[in-house]
């Protein structure tokens, strides 16, 4: 067995109702927090003005920041960076998708380190150079794993560029887990959030950082969204489905922040820098059967098993050229039975932007640890695989 570095993420409080524990939980970590959420949740539902009457109760006082949208942008978090600012924050509360969780981690760093947040990404201009404030975090979509990863994801809307900062210091220190708030998430976006958690343990997989600890997290992962992610889209009400696809959204976290993501999530954060409106997970969707196409000869062990992890088998040592194969349309089928596209042109994106698509694929890291690497001419095709003519 080779050596390998295994980062355990941060307390975990996993259950039904666990919420009400917010007030006590922040209280660990400070006296004056900033809540980061979306205006949806704040305006829509009691749930932000309930955690306040917790914080108080744990003498927490607090404020609201709720400008934060799906696919937050750079103007967004620096926004929240300037109200935990002038609040004097000591921590931050993160209250929503990975959305609002990735907002909460970029102004937990902003609110204590110069300039904007975008200078922090990866390959940036600065480096952290004052403490991050703590992160609590309370997650509503059972998807990003946003709650135990060192990544927040930011787009910039002047560069059309979805990137990432990526720091052990933006790590939540204390993630609450309820998946009863996670009960109102609507079909589609129980499918897509859910499909980005398949795609987080499958990527983790294949990836050079892959583990027998990462493998074991994600193995557990992919079998519980494979049973119940049709489950809770079919019917949301679906508790015991609900409770699984926390937990396989907590497990696939811990496996992209010890292994990490490949050419899908490198090709879909293209795609969300320039089709914000595309749900992360909807943009992976689109792609990975092509991307499967292009790979699976080049990792047939770890398609063999995601194959036999599919069929409810159990997994066994030696790759079958076969099978692995044959995953790719195991994964079509689920895709169908979830109700997302399975290839980009069904996406609805403008045939224009997909040129730019391909040339943003290279900026970040994921395609170079792909088990194949492609070319642009590679990704070209993977976008096409539709009916798409890409320029
Ligand atoms: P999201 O946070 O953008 O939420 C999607 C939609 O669902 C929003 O309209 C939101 O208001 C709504 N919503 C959230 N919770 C709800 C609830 N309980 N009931 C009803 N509606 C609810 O979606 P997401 O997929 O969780 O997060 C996507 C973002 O996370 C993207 O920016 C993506 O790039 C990023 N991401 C981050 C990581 C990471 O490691 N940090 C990993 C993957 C993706």
């Amino acid at each position: 067995m080779g050596n390998f570095l295994f980062r355990v993420p941060p307390v975990i409080d996993f259950g039904w109702g666990r919420r009400d524990s917010v007030g006590t939980a922040v209280a660990q970590f400070g006296s004056r927090c900033v809540i980061v959420t979306t205006e949806r949740l704040h305006q829509n539902t009691p749930m932000i003005e309930a955690m306040q009457r917790r914080l108080h109760e744990s003498h927490v006082l607090s404020t609201v920041y709720d400008g934060v949208k799906p696919n937050p942008t750079v103007d967004m978090m620096d926004s929240g960076a300037a109200v935990a600012q002038s609040f004097r924050a000591d921590v931050i509360l993160g209250v929503g998708g990975g959305s609002a969780m990735d907002a909460a981690k970029a102004v937990a760093l902003g609110a204590t380190n110069p300039g904007s947040t975008w200078d922090y990404r990866l390959f940036g201009e600065r480096k952290i150079s004052n403490r991050v404030l703590p992160v609590v975090t309370v997650g509503t979509t059972a998807g990003t794993g946003s709650h135990v990863s060192p990544v927040s994801v930011l787009t910039n809307s002047d560069l059309n560029s979805k990137f990432a900062i990526v720091d052990y210091r933006l790590s939540p220190v204390w993630a609450i887990v309820d998946p009863e708030l996670t009960l109102s998430v609507p079909p589609h976006v129980t499918a897509a959030t859910g499909f980005d958690v398949f795609a987080h343990a499958f990527e983790s997989t294949l990836h050079p950082n892959a583990s027998p600890f990462v493998n074991l997290a994600a193995e557990r992962a992919l079998r519980l969204v494979a049973q119940f992610l049709p489950r809770a889209v079919q019917d949301g009400n679906d508790v015991e489905a609900r409770i699984a696809m926390a937990e396989a959204d907590t497990l696939a976290g811990i496996c992209i922040t010890n292994a990490g993501t490949t050419l899908p999530h490198g090709i879909a954060m293209a795609i969300g820098g320039h089709a914000p409106r595309v749900m992360h997970g909807a943009a992976l969707a689109a792609v990975y059967p092509a991307v499967m196409r292009f790979t699976w000869a080049d990792a047939i062990t770890q398609f063999s098993h995601l194959y036999q992890i599919l069929r409810n088998s159990p997994v066994l040592a030696d790759g079958d050229p076969e099978q692995a194969s044959r995953a790719v349309d195991l994964v079509e089928d689920f895709l169908a039975q979830i109700g997302l596209a399975d290839t980009v042109d069904k996406l609805g994106i403008d045939s224009d932007i997909l040129a730019a698509i391909v040339k943003d694929t290279f900026a970040l890291p994921d395609y170079s640890v792909n088990p194949k690497v492609p070319s642009m001419d590679d990704v070209r095709d993977i976008l096409s695989a539709g009916s798409t003519t890409v320029g």
